[in-house]
C-alpha cells in the first residue's frame, strides 16, 4: 500500500513537472495595447512583475500621447527631454530610416499628430496643412518601433534572471525566449489580416527570435466611405497604399523587426523582398489584397498555411 503510495507521488510529481513546468501567465495593459506574458521556470512571478514595471516605465517614456512623456516634452520644445537610452533609440530609428530609404521614420510625429490615430478623433486632414507636415521631421513619433524596443528590453531583463523559457506578446509584437521546456518550437499564430481578431492565417514554428506583423487592420477609421489606416507612407503623406494587407517580419533584433515591419508594409511586395535578399537573420511573410501569402525560404519550413481562401508562395 505504502509502495503505490510511493509510486502515485512520484507519477504526480513526473507529469506536473515538479511544478516547475507550469507556466506562469499574466497580461497588462500598457503602450496602449494588452500586453500577455508566459513564462517558465521557478522566477516566473518574479520575471512576470518585472515586466510589468518595465513595461509601465518605457511607455511613460516613449508615449506619443502622454504629455509628460519624454517625446512629448521634446515634442512641445522642451530643452534634454531625452535621456541617453532614448536618444540610443532614436539614432537606431534614424539608421533605419536610412536603410529603407525613408519608409520608416521615427519623426513623422507632425504627419501623425495631423491625422490624430493615437486620439479619440481621427479624421483626414486638410491638403494644405498635410503637405506643411509631410516635411516636417521637427517631431518624433516612435509608434513604430517602441513595442519592439520594449520587447527587447523585456528580453534583456528576463535573461538576466535566469529566465530560458518565455512568451511575450505586445500588440503585434511577439518575443519568443528560447524554447518550450520540452525543446519543442514556440507555436505563434499569424493573423488573418482579413478576419476578426482571433481568425488566423496559418502558424509559425520558432526558437529565439522575435515575430512582429503590421497590419492596417490594427487601427483605423472611415470617412465619407474611405478606410484609413495609421500606418503613413512618409513620401504622399496618406495611408501606405501598397497592396500589402499584412507583413510579418521574423529577426532577432526586436526593434529592428518592429520598425522593418512597418517600413516593409509602406514599400510593398517587389521591394520588401529586395530587402530580404539584401539582409541577414531576417525573414517575411508578406500577406497581399488579392490573398496571397509570400513565406521567405526561411520560414518555409516552419509555416503551416490554414486559411483556406488564401494561396501560399514560396520565395526562395
Ligand atoms: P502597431 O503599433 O499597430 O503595432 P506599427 O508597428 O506598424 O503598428 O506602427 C504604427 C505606428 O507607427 C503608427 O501608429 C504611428 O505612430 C507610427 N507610424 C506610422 N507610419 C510610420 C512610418 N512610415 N514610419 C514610422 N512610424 C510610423
Ligand atoms: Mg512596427
Amino acid at each position: 500500500m505504502k509502495r503505490i503510495g510511493v509510486l502515485c507521488l512520484l507519477l504526480c510529481l513526473l507529469l506536473c513537472g515538479c511544478g516547475g513546468d507550469q507556466p506562469v501567465k499574466g497580461t497588462h495593459f500598457a503602450m496602449d495595447t494588452v500586453l500577455s506574458f508566459t513564462v517558465y521556470g521557478a522566477k516566473g512571478k518574479q520575471a512576470l512583475a518585472e515586466a510589468e514595471t518595465l513595461m509601465d516605465e518605457l511607455d511613460a517614456a516613449l508615449s506619443v500621447t502622454d504629455e509628460n512623456s519624454q517625446i512629448a516634452r521634446y515634442n512641445r520644445g522642451e530643452p534634454d527631454a531625452l535621456s541617453p537610452e532614448t536618444e540610443r533609440l532614436i539614432r537606431q530609428g534614424d539608421a533605419l530610416e536610412k536603410e529603407t530609404e525613408g519608409a520608416f521614420s521615427p519623426r513623422l510625429g507632425a504627419l501623425t499628430g495631423l491625422w490624430g490615430f493615437s486620439s479619440d478623433t481621427p479624421h483626414r486632414p486638410e491638403r494644405e496643412a498635410l503637405e506643411a507636415a509631410k516635411g516636417d521631421r521637427s517631431r518624433l513619433d516612435l509608434g513604430g518601433i517602441a513595442k519592439g524596443y520594449a520587447a527587447g528590453r523585456l528580453r534583456e531583463a528576463w535573461e538576466a534572471l535566469g529566465i530560458k523559457s518565455a512568451l511575450a506578446a505586445l500588440g503585434g509584437n511577439v518575443l519568443a525566449l528560447g524554447e518550450k521546456p520540452d525543446g519543442s518550437p514556440w507555436r505563434i499564430g499569424i493573423r488573418d489580416p482579413f478576419g476578426g481578431q482571433e481568425d488566423l492565417l496559418g502558424a509559425l514554428e520558432v526558437r529565439d527570435t522575435c515575430v512582429v506583423t503590421s497590419g492596417g487592420y490594427e487601427r483605423n477609421f472611415t470617412e465619407d466611405g474611405v478606410t484609413y489606416h495609421h500606418i503613413l507612407d512618409p513620401e504622399t503623406g496618406f495611408p501606405a497604399d501598397s497592396g500589402l494587407a499584412s507583413v510579418t517580419v521574423v529577426c532577432r533584433d526586436a526593434a529592428r523587426a518592429d520598425a522593418l515591419s512597418t517600413a516593409l508594409f509602406v514599400l510593398g511586395r517587389e521591394k520588401a523582398l529586395d530587402f530580404w535578399r539584401g539582409s541577414e537573420g531576417l525573414e517575411l511573410i508578406l500577406v497581399e489584397q488579392d490573398g496571397t501569402v509570400t513565406v521567405t525560404d526561411g520560414l518555409w519550413d516552419a509555416f503551416s498555411g490554414t486559411g483556406e481562401d488564401f494561396t501560399y508562395v514560396r520565395e526562395a
